[in-house]
């Protein structure tokens, strides 16, 4: 795809060894670039008559490669590698004669370059995980070679227009995917941008040339704002006597205006913050003044203010971020920090030890948290399985980084739980989601993800969505389908409970739901009440929005004859069918449906047990209905019971004929003796029952308490266990727990 003609080539200026050299001593004055004279002149050997795919010649690339290095400001022996780094790979030159001519540091630079340019990342999604442990063994030997492979992929990437479109789409693709990642967590922020935004230049042409055009036309617009803000920025500054500050107002990259768009789903013109203002200082304390100074001038937005000074990012990135509602009530954001933050923003880890000539690159490295663990486990595990089996991919700290069963990696925000993952690989499978297997262990589905953690989701064809997931999940991908879930389910319950309290409250009156349905009496208090259907209003009745009686007192009825018909009609209608029959039959075609209860002779019920008393077989028991759960079965003593809307309780009984269990928890007090754990687990076993739970403690007098969780059939069974239980030598008394029931 030609560009249009707005854009750039990047046209290749032919760089000379005076050039490199002249860069190099601008930052290190001291350098002795006779190294890189020597590599110059035998990589220029080597290649000669060797040409790329634009024409040019070979030679052209090392030296560009080793541009980009010196401009990350970073020490002769990486400038010397990467003129070096496709010798032995692409030349007749030998690692031997390397090591011979540059000595061992630059050779094993070279070997270690060669070896990660070997790695393929378009293999099956099992080999991608053991790739990506190459590479970051690699990198755990010396950070070097990374920095000259993504110098030698930002270069492949600015000549990417010379090769042939697929080969244009994968490698761009692979750049996405893994170059400017790890880019990123090395703090090199100037490379990932521009890796990202060639990118999306190949990957998606139509995408990036539209915003190309736009983000052009835009900045010119919005030229004079940008203007505007920085003028008031200085000003402010000047005036408090903020001197040697640096001001920009600097376009966002376009890969990221781009994954704006496609994660919330905006157009162009709906992105407002395009441009970035950033104030560079001498000291931290002047951040937070011109922070509170910035504050002072325009009203912050709450919620976007975030202090990576106090608490910097993984890869050592300082600043303080705020967003402001500037001028004209738009949203501007700014961020703030020292010039020395300013370095390490720009240029990460390669700030870090930069120039130091001689200094310890791996003392300089372990500051990386992660890579120290990295460099550790290195030393300690010479097995490269073993090492993948312990290290995976802890290199990606503030996200987390996720396997799947086949080996594919995935990332996800921290505190990512394991729900995440299975909406993020289907609906259905989050939808379906009982549990989950982390390194083939049964965790909780609270259970936050860890970096390299494999992930094998558990499912249920009964398993639906619960509200309390939401507060489970980090993804808004995960939010919006148990929310849509939720929705509709709790609309479904809603309307069949609606329609039960209105029949209920109805019938007082003496009328009857079906005929003023079809003589279309109800759509009086539809649209009496706003609304858009009579399912809506039964909805609203059903939630508890609106009242049966207030529905009713908006009803023009109809005379007292027709009445006392319909009446009769409906008292024909109960003995054939109940009214909850209804109920019933929706409730039963979702969901966990358990046979254990029965209401009014009527089975298959949606029921769940109420946590506040949690009844069991054999209790006195009456049913809630609730607002979107189906029924909640309390014992007739539980106080919520008291509390509770008495039109939406129903009676209840069990179903004898189901075999069900129920959990229990009872209090055991005792002598502390020894064994005698062992004899009440096993008089509980000879009752046929189970030890879900169970916990020790002492009290003062020297007595033990214990509290077990056990598996009762019903409460004969229950009563059973018990005295068998106090029927053990040393067993004080033993009773069963029920939870604020007074
Ligand atoms: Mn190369």
């Amino acid at each position: 795809m030609t560009p249009p003609p707005n854009l750039p080539l990047v046209i290749a200026k032919p760089r000379e060894l005076a050039d490199l050299i002249a860069c190099v001593k601008q930052y290190n004055p001291n350098a002795d670039t006779s190294l890189i004279e020597k590599a110059y002149l035998f990589s220029e050997e080597v290649h000669k008559g060797q040409k790329r795919s634009s024409g040019e010649s070979y030679f052209h690339h090392p030296i560009e490669v080793a541009f980009i290095i010196a401009d990350l400001q970073l020490d002769t022996v990486t400038v010397t590698t990467a003129l070096l780094h496709d010798t032995v790979e692409d030349t007749v030159a030998t690692l031997p004669q390397i090591e011979e001519q540059f000595g061992s540091e630059i050779a094993a630079l070279v070997d270690g370059v060669t070896k990660i340019s070997q790695i393929s990342f378009q293999t099956s999604e099992e080999k991608q995980a053991e790739n990506f442990r190459k590479m970051v063994f690699a990198m755990a030997k010396d950070l070097r070679v990374i920095l000259v492979k993504l110098a030698d992929r930002t270069h492949n990437m600015r000549t990417l227009q010379h090769l042939r479109p697929d080969k244009q789409a994968r490698i761009a693709q692979e750049t996405l995917d893994i170059y400017a990642p790890l880019a990123n967590r090395l703090g090199l922020s100037a490379l990932k941008r521009e890796l990202e935004d060639l990118s999306l230049r190949y990957t998606k042409p139509e995408i990036y040339y539209k915003l190309s055009i736009q983000v052009a036309k835009k900045i010119k617009e919005r030229d004079q704002y940008t203007q505007d803000v920085l003028t008031m920025i200085e000003g402010a500054l000047h005036e408090h006597e903020y001197h040697n500050v640096y001001v920009t107002g600097r376009p966002k990259h376009f890969y990221s205006i781009h994954k704006k768009m496609e994660k919330r789903n905006l157009t162009y013109d709906q992105v407002y913050d395009l441009t970035g203002f950033r104030i560079v200082l001498e000291t931290v304390e002047q951040c937070y003044g011109v922070l509170g100074l910035i504050h002072s001038l325009w009203t912050p937005v709450p919620g976007r203010f975030k202090d990576y000074i106090a608490i910097p990012k993984a890869n050592f990135y300082q600043s303080l971020h705020t967003t402001v509602i500037g001028p004209g009530g738009e949203k501007v954001e700014v961020q703030i920090r020292t010039r020395e933050m300013h370095e390490t923003a720009e240029r990460g880890i390669a700030a870090h030890w930069a120039y130091k000539e001689g200094k310890n690159i791996s003392q300089e490295a372990s500051k990386f948290s992660w890579l120290n663990r990295l460099v550790e486990w290195n030393k300690d595990l010479q097995d490269p399985n073993e090492f993948l089996e312990t290290v995976k991919l802890d290199l990606f700290s503030e996200d987390v980084y996720i396997f799947t069963p086949k080996g594919k990696v995935i990332e996800f925000p921290a505190g990512a739980t394991p729900l995440d993952f299975a909406y993020t690989i289907h609906t259905d499978l989050g939808h379906h989601c009982i549990g989950a297997k982390v390194n083939g262990r049964m965790v909780p589905l609270k259970y936050k993800l860890k970096s390299g953690d494999t992930v094998e989701i558990l499912t249920s064809p009964n398993q639906t969505p619960h509200k309390d997931w939401l507060k489970l999940v980090k993804t808004s991908r995960a939010k919006s389908k148990i929310r849509q879930f939720i929705k509709v389910q709790e609309h479904e319950s809603s309307k069949v409970v609606g329609e039960m309290i209105l029949e209920k409250e109805l019938k007082k009156e003496e009328l009857r739901f079906k005929t003023l349905l079809k003589e279309g009496i109800l759509q009086q208090a539809v649209e009496a009440f706003s609304l858009k259907t009579v399912d809506d209003l039964l909805s609203s009745i059903g939630y508890g929005k609106l009242s049966a009686k207030k529905v009713i007192s908006r009803l023009q009825l109809p005379s007292r004859e027709i009445e006392t018909t319909e009446t009769k009609e409906a008292k024909e209608s109960k003995e054939t069918k109940h009214p909850l029959q209804r109920i019933v039959e929706e409730a039963s075609k979702k969901s966990t449906t358990r046979h254990v209860v029965k209401v009014k002779g009527i089975e298959g019920l949606l029921v769940h047990f109420a946590r506040c008393c949690s009844p069991v077989p054999g209790d006195s028991v009456v049913g809630f209905i609730t607002r979107g759960r189906g029924i909640s079965v309390h014992t007739r003593k539980c106080p919520k019971v008291f509390d509770s809307d008495p039109h939406r309780l129903i009676d209840i009984e069990w179903d004898t004929t189901a075999a069900t269990e129920r959990a229990v928890k009872i209090r055991v007090l005792c002598e502390d003796r020894p064994g005698l754990l062992a004899d009440m687990s096993g008089v509980i076993k000879d009752q046929d029952s189970n030890i879900t739970r169970a916990q020790i403690g002492t009290t003062k007098d020297k007595k033990a308490v214990c509290l077990f969780s056990i598996s009762i059939k019903n409460l004969n069974h229950l009563s059973k266990i018990i005295s068998a239980i106090e029927g053990v030598p040393g067993v004080l008394r033993a009773e069963r727990v029920q939870k604020k029931e007074r």
